[in-house]
């Protein structure tokens, strides 16, 4: 049953809550991801509606900040095995799913879609400078963002991942983000679809900002939490990806923490690509708790729904967006 009630966080900026209106501290854990506050379960039952992974999980909002993240949250130990058991894409080489698409990333047609679609991996932006893809996995991004004129490295903790990007010819690192020594290095370092998965969401973009020249950018893809999929779908909507979303953010959520890190001519947009309202279609029509939804990795009936939802559902797509309701912020900031 989808959760509709209180189902937008209203957030608090960390400002307003550091002026002294702290409601208590936290019973246990450690609370809040952004500001230790005490926390409330506000949506419950969540389980992996792709890969089959077995247990329910909760939603957990912050008293204080509104701020919105996973409980139980894995240890970084079990989320290590977790990447490495099933976020292993560099080993899906073959299939027809992953040849089909790889064709696709490097046709016109796909620049075609992500102009209209939303370009949700940044894809189209082209430019110089050093970029750093952080989470490149086999490199796929690395390609394209070369393609397009940056000098770029890539950053993966997935060594499988990692060796297949190498192989490819690409220099990429392996050591988390909080080691890296290169700083002030980057005109630009990439977060696509990466943020939601810390277990830090703060001191990774402080740690982003280190490595950042003066006025470098740093660009975010990420879901929304204030989604109107989320409400439509409920327990299906796709970006839940339980176990491995750790936080929910919204728009007002991102602007502050970035604020707060010492970010600034923050923008932010709203896209909400058919890939997205596809997969939180086939999650609600074909998962079940504890089982793999084959149907995710279906080339044919992807395709015929993201048509459909490009096509026949754009009108309610874009108004989603310009009510900031859209399913995926894409941010650009800079280090001031
Ligand atoms: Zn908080």
């Amino acid at each position: 049953v989808p959760e509709i009630t209180n189902a937008f966080p209203v957030y608090r900026p960390l400002q307003e809550v550091a002026m002294g209106s702290l409601e208590s501290t936290p019973p246990r854990g450690e609370g809040c991801l952004l500001c230790k506050g005490p926390l409330k379960d506000c949506i419950e039952g969540l389980f992996d509606t792709r890969f089959g992974i077995s247990g329910k999980y909760k939603l957990q909002r912050c008293r204080n900040c509104g701020f919105e993240q996973l409980f139980p949250i894995p240890e970084r130990a079990t989320l290590k095995l977790l990447y490495e058991s099933y976020y292993n894409f560099g080993a899906e080489t073959s299939t027809l799913y992953t040849k089909l698409r790889d064709r696709f990333l490097f046709s016109a047609i796909y620049r075609f879609w992500a102009c209209i679609d939303g370009d949700v991996s940044f894809h189209l932006r082209r430019g110089e400078g050093r970029l750093l893809d952080i989470g490149c996995n086999e490199g796929r991004g690395l390609r394209i963002y070369s393609r397009n004129g940056f000098q770029v490295e890539g950053l993966e903790l997935n060594e499988i991942a990692a060796e297949v990007a190498r192989k490819a010819g690409f220099s990429v690192h392996t050591l988390p983000l909080e080691e890296f020594d290169r700083a002030s290095s980057y005109d630009v370092v990439v977060l696509s679809n990466v943020l939601e998965h810390s277990l830090d969401p703060r001191g990774m973009l402080s740690d982003i900002r280190r490595v950042l020249m003066k006025g470098g950018k740093i660009w975010i893809s990420c879901p929304n939490s204030m989604s109107w999929l989320r409400v439509v779908f409920g327990r299906s909507w796709i970006n839940w990806h339980v176990p491995f979303h750790i936080s929910q953010f919204s728009p007002q959520a991102l602007k502050c923490l970035l604020q707060d890190v010492g970010y600034v001519n923050i923008e932010i947009k709203q896209v909400t690509p058919a890939l997205w309202a596809t997969q939180s279609l086939i999650a609600r029509l074909c998962s079940r708790h504890g089982k793999k939804n084959k149907q995710l990795r279906n080339p044919f009936m992807t395709l015929i729904l993201m048509i459909f939802a490009r096509g026949f559902l754009f009108p309610i797509l874009w108004a989603g967006n310009r009510l900031e309701h859209g399913d995926c912020l894409l941010v650009t900031a800079t280090k001031g």
